[in-house]
């Protein structure tokens, strides 16, 4: 049941798609259910967009360009800036609203809430840095100018589990580079994305430089987009397979593309790592997000000397999780997203115990309403278990032993994915080795979180293209143009 905060909340929520400045329903005026995954309900109805509407998006996305491009580096970083601003006054509404929407507990909603906000006070500072040069050629006849520019108008695709940090990832550093958007939140969690264009439009949006359409359809809605020649830019997150077909998408009109896609994250614990550093640690890496994060840990790599310790001690920390709706204090594991993802969850313990795993806690699902899967830790998973090749995506913990460091990177960069490792070592040497050794577009070196708005996010191999935040973040959104000038001397 929704609580009557909840309910005003929920009220307060655009249900529109949001068009050249304008929320209205969809064409065809079809809805989608949007349902909270701890109670199975349905919390509220929104514009289910069709082809017509995206492309009525598109059209106001190349509207706003010309004008958008042109405006004032300044002024753009001030909108941005308001817009952060107006996202710590509304923190609380967003928090809940995520959590309503997609489970997590309450207070983790609030660190997306710091994380997500973060890209829009970085990408403030950096719309007034974006640099060109100037130099004199080797031969000296001429003069090299290097200027950049917007890359123009640009389709951002964004999935659930992160609902307000993924949209801000990719809005803010887009905006701040003068590109105009259209924007497609996942069908599960459309609700976060909506409130916050909302904030936009509060902080001064001007008309059409940001357009959401929220749809049960996302591939007949998206492909006549990113088939539009006048689209330029394409960035998804999202899983490998879904990034796959895009990039096929894209190929004729060579789009520029950011694909931020899934991950297979090892977790090496050296034996002589700090262990309660790396407790803390694998607490984070696993169970952050219910265990649906694209950085989620997923193979817990374990030197033998200690991997009994290791078990015993996450076992211990894991058996007092507290499971139920994110709403409820003290609620540290919330529900799946939905039943599919207990389903798989469920289906990779099964495979790894049959093949051999002991099975410390957990390894249910839970009875009732709601999408829940019990926390869980596995021992002495075998080569071969899926839940090693696989993404997880659940409360799941998968140890496996190793006997030096050359098995433990062997095991480590045994898999297609590539998005991001964690070491845990006291030897300065060896982390800097795993720097050298390790195919991840990120580590975390003795910390379990890696996740930072200033930072290069990104992966290597199946795991993508690109980096979203950093300096990196806002090159994605502008195109290189070098101009030969004679020597005037000449
Ligand atoms: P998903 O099924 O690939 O969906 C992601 C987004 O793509 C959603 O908005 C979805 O819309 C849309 N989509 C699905 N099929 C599409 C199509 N044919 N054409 C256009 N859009 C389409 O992934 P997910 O289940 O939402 O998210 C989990 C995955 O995202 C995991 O693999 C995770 O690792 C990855 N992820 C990666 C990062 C990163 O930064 N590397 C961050 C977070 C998540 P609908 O849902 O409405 O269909």
């Amino acid at each position: 049941m929704t609580t009557s905060d909840e309910a005003d909340l929920l009220a307060r929520v655009p249900d529109g798609v949001f068009i050249g400045g304008r929320w209205r329903a969809a064409e065809n005026g079809r809805t989608l259910q949007v349902t909270d995954p701890a109670t199975g309900e349905v919390i509220k109805e929104v514009a289910d967009a069709s082809a017509a509407d995206g492309a009525a998006a598109m059209d106001a996305a190349c509207a706003a360009f010309p004008s958008w491009s042109r405006t004032p580096a300044r002024e753009r970083a001030e909108l941005l800036r308001r817009a952060f601003d107006l996202v710590q006054e509304r923190a609380e509404d967003l928090a809940l609203l995520m959590t309503l929407e997609m489970g997590k507990p309450l207070a983790e909603s609030r660190g997306e809430v710091t994380y997500g906000g973060e890209f829009l006070r970085w990408f403030s500072e950096e719309a007034v840095r974006v640099q060109g040069r100037y130099g004199v050629n080797p031969e000296g006849s001429g003069r090299m100018i290097v200027t950049k520019h917007p890359v123009g108008p640009c389709y951002l695709i964004t999935p659930w589990n992160f609902p307000l940090a993924m949209a801000t990832r990719k809005i803010a550093p887009a905006l701040a580079a003068g590109c105009t958007v259209v924007v497609k939140p996942a069908a599960l969690t459309p609700l976060t994305t909506s409130f916050f264009t909302q904030i936009l439009v509060d902080a001064g949006l001007p008309d059409g430089v940001v357009n959401v359409i929220t749809t049960s359809e996302s591939g007949p809605v998206s492909e006549p987009i990113i088939a539009d020649r006048r689209l330029r830019k394409l960035s998804f997150t999202g899983s490998t397979a879904v990034g796959q077909q895009l990039l096929k998408q894209a190929a004729p009109g060579v789009l520029r593309t950011s694909m931020e896609l899934g991950g297979n994250a090892p977790f090496v614990v050296f034996e002589d790592a700090d262990l309660d550093k790396a407790v803390d640690g694998a607490m984070l890496a696993k169970f952050r997000n219910i265990g649906q994060a694209c950085t989620a840990a997923n193979r817990f790599i374990v030197h033998r000397d200690v991997a009994e310790e290791f078990t015993r001690r996450v076992t211990e920390r894991v058996q007092s999780f507290t499971t139920g709706r994110g709403t409820e204090d003290g609620v540290t594991i919330g529900p799946l997203i939905d039943d599919r993802a207990v389903d798989k969850a469920d289906a990779l313990v099964s495979d790894a115990v049959e093949r051999g795993a002991e099975v410390r806690t957990g390894a249910r699902t839970v009875d009732g309403p709601g999408s829940f899967y019990e926390a869980t830790v596995l021992s002495d998973v075998q080569p071969g278990s899926d839940i090693l090749r696989e993404e997880i995506f659940g409360p799941v913990l998968a140890i496996v032993s190793f006997a030096d460091e050359d098995e433990a990177v062997r095991i480590a960069n045994d898999t297609e994915f590539g998005l991001v490792s964690y070491v845990f070592t006291r030897d300065l040497a060896r982390g800097q080795r795993m720097i050298d050794r390790l195919e991840t577009g990120m580590m975390g070196l003795n910390v379990g979180v890696v996740s930072n708005a200033a930072a290069p996010f990104g992966g290597w191999k199946l795991s993508g293209i690109g980096r979203e935040g950093g300096f990196e973040g806002i090159g994605e959104y502008l195109e290189t143009k070098y101009t030969l000038t004679p020597d005037p001397f000449g």
